[in-house]
């Protein structure tokens, strides 16, 4: 897994500003409930938007957003606000947040979190007095001890301190938990503001075109999160050349051979995890490639299709209009995926995976 810096990115959470500054608002008017649960799928910001709220509340202009310039908005950006923790399992390299990010214990293991946890943080004065805020970055990841642990900060709400929860899944938290934080839903912030940000935070190269930058927003389904991170595992790359494989355009055994070519982060602490994981990438890509395929085959709206203009082009060429060699791809996209958790090597699985799409 990726180690991701502890700095939270302090950036303006676009699409989402609206609804902070009214947080923001109730929250000096004295009536924001002192914690909340920031829900919405993957990638649409809601981790921003925790820390966006937390800066806005810190920052010593008392507006309705942080200036970004003052110590207080410097210190949230540098990660180095004493009034800010942030629970980041993936940050220090753990697979989920224990028991040890909530609660000191006799004793922890040495692969353990080793920091300070939240409840040494609260027990701390306010060090700047503009309030304490806890932020716990995929809650879902939270294990069952550690959200029994947490429950406790959350029955005693105390003076100035907000908890914030950011969470993909509210239905992996304890309803013990659920009950004690109220939800804020966060959308997609749409097309337009997601290829704004991606624009801003520059993070797609120079090389991207304006085509390329749309058909990642729409891949991505407007997420930024979700854009950068399909961007990472060279997600368009991949739907084009398996665009290409459907309508025959280019061999299997090139197309095959550049999949596992590209550069792409694959995630996995060995060179064969990292194998599988590209593979389940380019199966998981080819099983909803031929998902729209079908859609668009039944007569469905290419503009409303995340793989619509790959899935239009196939839905006409020879393959797709065979209702026969639709199916018995799917079967073989399918079954190569199931057959993933086997011990067979990756390329072998995307190879007959291929192979089931038929004659070129
Ligand atoms: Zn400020």
């Amino acid at each position: 897994m990726p180690d991701r810096s502890p700095a939270p990115a302090l950036v303006r959470p676009r699409g989402h500003e609206e609804v902070l500054a009214g947080l923001a608002e109730s929250a000096r008017q004295g009536t924001l409930p002192h914690a909340l649960l920031f829900t919405g799928e993957e990638g649409v910001g809601k981790y921003r938007a925790a820390v966006w709220l937390a800066a806005t509340l810190l920052c010593e202009r008392g507006g309705s957003s942080p200036c970004l310039e003052c110590g207080s908005c410097l210190r949230v950006q540098r990660g180095s606000h004493a009034d800010v923790f942030v629970v980041d399992h993936q940050a220090h390299g753990q697979n989920a947040i224990t028991v040890d990010f909530i609660a000191a214990r006799e004793s922890r293991s040495r692969e353990a979190y080793q920091g300070p946890p939240v409840e040494a943080f609260l027990a701390l004065r306010s060090a700047e007095g503009r309030g304490k805020f806890v932020i716990v970055r995929e809650a879902e990841s939270m294990l069952e001890e550690a959200q029994n642990a947490f429950l406790k900060t959350l029955e005693e709400p105390r003076p100035g301190v907000h908890i914030l929860l950011e969470c993909s899944s509210p239905g992996s938290l304890l309803a013990t938990v659920r009950s004690r934080v109220v939800s804020v839903g966060f959308g997609s912030p749409g097309p337009d503001a997601c290829a704004r940000i991606l624009l801003e935070q520059g993070a797609l190269g120079p090389d991207m075109d304006r085509d390329e930058l749309e058909s990642l927003v729409r891949l991505a389904g407007g997420s930024p999160g979700l854009a950068l991170r399909l961007h990472a595992r060279a997600a368009p790359r991949m739907q084009a050349l398996l665009g290409a494989a459907f309508c025959g355009d280019r061999s299997r055994a090139e197309v095959a051979m550049e999949l596992f070519d590209l550069d792409g982060d694959f995630p996995g602490k060995t060179a064969s995890a990292q194998r599988r994981t590209r593979a389940r990438t380019i199966l998981d890509l080819g099983l909803e490639v031929l998902a729209d395929v079908e859609r668009a085959a039944a007569g469905g709206d290419p503009a409303q299709l995340a793989h619509g203009a790959t899935a239009s082009r196939i839905a006409a060429a020879p393959f797709g209009r065979s209702r026969e060699r639709r199916r018995a791809a799917a079967d073989g996209w399918l079954a190569a995926r199931e057959d993933l958790n086997l011990n067979l090597s990756p390329e072998a699985l995307v190879e007959r995976a291929l192979a089931s799409i038929g004659r070129p």
